[in-house]
């Protein structure tokens, strides 16, 4: 029987997201029906939001870092089963792939985690499609994923932490520890401190840089980059940041930097204060068509500029081995979260993150039982 359930649906033609009910599908084969406890809210579902990602007319529910309880599971699932808690992945992954075989599951070309053309679509209203984001669709009650597109957690953690391990953090701390492989004693600059650059800061911190100097435009961000790891922060909108972090590394620039945000004009400055050899891993999800420019003679020697998609993530491996870390105290990830909402919240919620007063909103849902 298909399940009913709120969710805030995007159409392309329409002011904001609506709250609407849809029905869920009943889980196929391989997938899994989540009852949904927590989502993060991420720049991704923005991007679409504002036109800078075409995801098409709709309708369609965006949300990827979701959290719940499984509430059935088709036949062939083995992974999890119902009454497991889990957190989703967008890094669905096939297994088989040229990618996935060689050890980067998320880079899988297979796009293993959706339904095909001729079967019946998961999400529906009346008869009508409604389009699953990166097949997840985490602004709902209810959830019909993949099961590689997630990962069981231990019990006692709490929903709306592990909600961000499934994307923002995972990225972050992912792209210092897997991409960039940060070295111990190494220097560090990352390039705005919302919630990805945060958890870049945990993973050089994880890493044992000697020095992690946070460059943001608001000092309650640098606060909270600094009660996280940071050594040092810049106050981009005081000073040039570029000469800034130069100052601080006593003019040799520093062994890694990272753009958070996905802005060109950022990814520039994260190239310029490289040291000799230094790399930059381009962490932040730019706009479609966007183009970046660096003067060749600002670059010093044999510099790496490099993207990291999901933090070079094998998922099932990282997001319990990173709320290990939270639970040790070593990832400190009750700091990122800024504010807890409603899905009935959800324009409110996408308005103050374009007034970037925080670093990331979690949506609460009831749960019952
Ligand atoms: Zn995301
Ligand atoms: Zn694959």
């Amino acid at each position: 029987m298909p399940t009913s359930s709120l969710a805030a649906v995007y159409r392309k033609d329409q002011n904001g997201l609506s709250i609407e009910e849809i029905t869920v599908d009943d889980p196929l084969e391989r997938e899994v029906l989540i009852r949904s406890a927590a989502t993060g809210v991420c720049h991704s579902d923005l991007h679409v939001i504002d036109g800078h990602i075409n995801a098409g007319r709709g309708p369609l529910v965006l949300g990827h870092e979701g959290a719940g309880i499984v509430e059935a599971v088709g036949a062939g699932v083995t992974h999890v089963k119902p009454g497991d808690h889990v957190v989703t992945c967008l890094s669905g992954f096939c297994g088989q792939c040229d990618q996935c075989l060689a050890g980067h599951p998320n880079l899988c070309v297979a796009n293993p985690t959706g339904r095909t053309r001729d079967q019946a679509s998961r999400l529906l209203q009346g008869d009508q499609r409604v389009f699953a984001f990166v097949g997840i669709a985490s602004f709902a009650e209810v959830m019909l994923v993949h099961e590689h597109s997630v990962v069981k957690i231990d019990d006692d953690l709490p929903f709306d932490v592990a909600s961000l391990v499934g994307c923002g953090v995972l990225a972050g701390v992912g792209a210092a520890l897997r991409t960039a492989r940060v070295q111990a004693g190494q220097t560090v600059a990352v390039f705005g401190c919302g919630g990805v650059g945060l958890s870049i800061i945990q993973g050089a911190a994880l890493a044992g840089a000697s020095r992690i100097i946070a460059v943001d435009q608001t000092g309650a961000k640098l606060e909270l980059a600094r009660s996280v790891g940071a050594t040092d922060g810049v106050n981009a909108s005081d000073v040039p940041a570029v000469e800034a972090v130069r100052e601080l590394t006593g003019g040799r620039g520093v062994d890694h930097s990272f753009e958070a945000v996905g802005l060109p004009a950022l990814v520039r400055q994260a190239a310029e204060v490289l040291a000799v050899r230094g790399t930059c891993t381009i962490v932040g999800v730019p706009p479609d068509g966007a183009v970046f420019e660096i003067p060749f003679a600002a670059i010093r020697p044999e510099c790496t500029i490099q993207t990291s998609r999901m933090g070079s993530t094998r998922f099932r491996l990282d997001i319990p081995r990173y709320l290990d870390f939270y639970k040790a105290g070593r990832l400190h990830l009750d700091q990122i979260i800024t504010r807890r909402a409603r899905l009935d919240d959800i324009n409110d919620v996408v308005a103050s993150m374009h007034a970037a007063d925080g670093a990331r909103t979690v949506i609460v849902f009831d749960q019952q039982g």
